[in-house]
């Protein structure tokens, strides 16, 4: 039980590992500035006396008073048409970002985690991606933004681990997807899910044989506590390693959404990675931790999600 603060606290992921931490008594500050977060995602919270919201760039300094026993890093865009848009604001969470969040976990002796992504592999040449592998990013391609912050955000964490000894973690976020993803997100699996539902044809990017291996939000939330409360300061994997073509995806989420969606290839975006696939040995041995939660499951509860969300 501990104080904790999580920036991006209102987003997707953030608030899943909120209402974790909250529920299992730790008490928890969640930082946003509602870019790509949203209330309603936190909204739950309000009355329970162990949550504070504040609304803020983390861009900008950051402090909380009193004491912190954990600073988690989450704020960033996270979907490719988001970092797109504001690339930038991207590149600024990533760096100085992070480097505000690791400054107020040095001024509270408090442990840090940054949640890092398998996009610091790029499209990667080794198959599945272990940690040691340095991946193979393009820096000036229109992913770069998203890529090389979070790469720098890992160098950053490293060198306050190494120079200030500070207690850090690092989790390599494999796709992740369930409640609380936006309609619009922009991801294939909302967007697949959404068109399904609405009985518009599923845009594949490319000939839909690229891969990814998605994890369900509540095991990769477990993952990510789990890594937090661990001893290991050097990069994890955090994802499920079940890997899926798009178009297998595709069929599937036709097939549960019991829908008659048609398919429309568009053309694939540029660097958009060919294979992506977690080697999760490390998790496995460090953490205990593996996945639960099938695709088919997975994908038939953020259907049900979505139904409501959408009145359909
Ligand atoms: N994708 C797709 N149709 C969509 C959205 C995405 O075919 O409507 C593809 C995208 O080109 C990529 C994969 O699905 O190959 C995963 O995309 P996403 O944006 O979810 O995450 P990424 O892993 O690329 O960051």
């Amino acid at each position: 039980m501990g104080r904790i603060v999580i920036t991006g606290g209102a987003g997707f992921l953030g608030s899943h590992i909120t209402d974790r931490l909250v529920s299992r008594g730790d008490e928890v500050v969640g930082i946003d500035n509602l870019v790509t977060g949203s209330i309603t995602n936190i909204e739950h919270l309000f009355g329970e006396k162990n949550y504070r919201f504040v609304e803020q760039d983390v861009s900008r300094f950051i402090w909380v008073p009193g004491e912190v026993d954990a600073v988690l890093h989450f704020a960033s865009p996270a979907s490719p048409i988001d970092y797109l848009e504001m690339p930038i604001q991207t590149l600024k969470v990533g760096s100085l970002g992070t480097h505000n969040a690791l400054g107020l976990a040095k001024a509270k002796g408090a442990r840090f985690l940054i949640a890092s992504t398998s996009e610091v592999y790029g499209d990667p040449h080794v198959h599945p991606q272990v940690e040691t592998y340095w991946g193979n990013v393009n820096p000036v391609g229109p992913r770069g933004v998203y890529d090389e912050a979070k790469r720098f955000s890992e160098a950053m964490t490293m060198a306050y681990h190494r120079y200030h000894g500070l207690d850090t973690r690092i989790a390599r976020i494999f796709n992740t997807y369930g409640p609380r993803m936006r309609p619009n997100d922009g991801r294939v699996v909302s967007n697949f899910i959404v068109q399904a539902l609405k009985g518009e044809p599923l845009t594949i990017y490319g000939d839909g044989k690229q891969t990814r291996s998605f994890c369900y939000v509540e095991d990769e939330a477990r993952g990510l506590i789990a890594l937090l409360d661990s001893s290991e300061n050097d990069p994890v994997n955090v994802g499920n390693p079940n890997e899926f073509t798009i178009g297998e995806l595709a069929e599937i989420v036709v097939e549960l959404a019991g829908s008659e969606s048609e398919i429309e290839y568009h053309d694939l975006p540029v660097d958009d990675p060919t294979q992506r696939q977690p080697d999760i040995t490390r998790a496995r041995e460090i953490l205990g931790w593996e996945p639960e939660i099938q695709l088919r499951t997975g994908v038939s509860r953020t259907i049900e999600y979505f139904s409501g969300l959408l009145g359909l």
